[in-house]
């Protein structure tokens, strides 16, 4: 199993330390034995160490950041969320795919807000303004929360938080399975907690420093048993050799393990493979001897977002893919509900 994240390098902007989470978080460190620096802003971290990019690189996913959020706009989350909800930025994880390469630049390092108080009013806000109305936050645009929180807490809080609130409602999905402090949380059912699940071959070759299938789908089942609504999001979905039969096989291990009634409120959403040419420069600067097919010629080409073309499947395995998972999920769960493919 893959440990619970410790951090190697912890630095703390001088202002953070008059919340009371940051006073608590380097006590915590402290007594951990981390080594613990100032920063005068979580987006300027400088000196992680390290003698070329490489080395630097992987010391800062290993270095957390207790700074304060200052950006209290949130950002649209569709399809899954009306907003995205900011509490963490950056990831421990090494998924050579992942979409925070390119987002986070130079920056690679994990940021945690401990205003925390500041980000639950801004999201009453957006709450307010579409009542009665639901509107549903998402926690995981620019992290996988779950990765850190066991140390944290944050997370916790914020599940607690939308427990109690009339409109509002919270979503997340993650690929560590180090869920058991969120099992007791007062989430009165308005949390919908995700797993990001692939089939083993993927999880193998393209996303080390994460959970294993097996551990994740172990985490699902007690997320489960704990009341939480459950769903899984396939992502990114990849062709390679087998992918049939390594995604039937991940369908067939997750309905064995899951008990009925989590059977019955479920939710899948699927997320094709896609890259943008500058994340293509970055994967192969960060993972130079990665697997991962980059072939723009292999792919269809799509507008994104702010005018960055990002290459997709041709329409032909588009299909596939829909027909070959949505046969899956129709197969081992027609009770769940498909949100989107994407
Ligand atoms: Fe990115 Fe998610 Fe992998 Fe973290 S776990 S590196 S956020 S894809």
């Amino acid at each position: 199993m893959v440990k619970p994240f410790v951090p190697e390098l912890v630095y703390v902007e001088p202002r953070a330390m008059e919340y009371p989470l940051a006073k608590e978080l380097t006590s915590k460190f402290e007594n951990m034995g981390i080594e613990i620096r100032e920063t005068t802003s979580h987006n300027q971290v400088r000196n992680i160490p390290g003698d070329n990019h490489f080395q630097r690189y992987r010391n800062a996913k290993s270095t957390l950041v207790l700074g304060i959020r200052k950006t209290l706009k949130f950002d649209t989350s569709k399809p899954s969320a009306e907003y995205a909800i900011p509490f963490v930025t950056g990831c421990m994880g090494h998924c050579h795919y992942c979409y925070l390469q390119t987002t986070m630049g130079d920056k690679p390092y994990i940021r945690t807000y401990v205003n925390l108080d500041d980000i639950f009013a801004s999201a009453d806000h957006y709450i307010n303004d579409r009542a009665p109305e639901p509107t549903r936050f998402e926690a995981s645009c620019t992290s996988d929360i779950v990765g850190v929180d066991h140390l944290t807490h944050t997370l916790k809080r914020a599940i607690e938080y939308f427990g109690q609130s009339e409109h509002g409602k919270l979503r997340f999905v993650t690929k560590f399975a180090h869920v058991d402090h969120l099992l007791d949380a007062n989430h009165n059912g308005r949390t919908r907690f995700r797993f990001s699940i692939n089939n083993n071959h993927i999880i193998k070759y393209f996303e080390p420093g994460t959970s294993k299938l097996q551990d994740r789908i172990q985490a699902a089942v007690k997320v489960a048993e704990a009341g939480y609504p459950l769903g899984f999001i396939i992502a990114p979905i990849y062709l390679h050799e087998g992918w049939r039969e390594g995604y039937q096989e991940m369908m067939e291990k997750l309905e064995q393990a899951l008990p009925a009634f989590a059977k019955k409120d479920l939710t899948f959403e699927m997320i094709q493979h896609r890259f943008t040419k500058p994340a293509k420069r970055v994967i192969q600067k960060n993972y130079p001897m990665t697997k991962l097919e980059l072939d723009e010629s292999k792919r269809k080409w799509k507008w994104g977002r702010y005018g960055i073309g990002k290459y997709i499947y041709t329409d032909q395995e588009q299909e596939d893919i829909k027909d070959t998972l949505g046969h899956f999920i129709e197969t081992y769960f027609p009770e769940a509900r498909l949100e989107y493919f994407t």
